[in-house]
């Protein structure tokens, strides 16, 4: 199991270097403004939509790594998904980080599994589910972005 920790922090440190979609998104339909004030979170995340179907996400802004490295996680995993695909999605990656009793399903969680280890730091809770909840602040609103072109 100390095998696997390593490797997930390993994955969880790459993503916090590295982010993957850091960046501010061309022609993006929404955004959101994320904070989390507890650890000094804070986000912002972009997504682009097609009807129903979450076709680009991306995001910028500054936290620890674990806010960062799941930012970067859940950008990759719902592009493609539809928005209903991405909520399940975000409710199964809540239960494995808040539930100790449901263990966590690679299947279905791929890559965001890394973060299993969260549930033994509650108050690292809102820093993994930080991009989430901006996510679908962002899906959720009626502001479209304004453009000045
Ligand atoms: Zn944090």
């Amino acid at each position: 199991m100390t095998e696997l920790r390593d490797l997930y922090q390993e994955v969880i440190l790459d993503h916090n270097k590295a982010p993957r979609n850091f960046r501010e998104l061309d022609g993006a339909d929404r955004r959101a403004d994320g904070d989390n004030p507890l650890c000094g979170d804070r986000l912002t995340v972009f997504v682009k939509l097609d009807g129903n179907t979450i076709t680009e996400a991306s995001f910028v802004g500054s936290g620890c790594a674990i806010s960062k490295a799941s930012a970067s996680l859940m950008t990759d995993a719902v592009k493609g998904k539809s928005v209903p695909a991405a909520r399940r999605l975000f409710e199964q990656f809540h239960e494995m980080v808040t539930d100790h009793s449901v263990s966590a399903d690679s299947e279905t969680l791929g890559k965001l599994v890394v973060f299993e280890g969260v549930r033994d730091y509650p108050a690292r809770v809102k820093c993994a589910s930080l991009a989430w909840h901006t996510l679908y602040a962002a899906i959720d609103s009626s502001h479209e972005i304004v453009t000045t072109e």
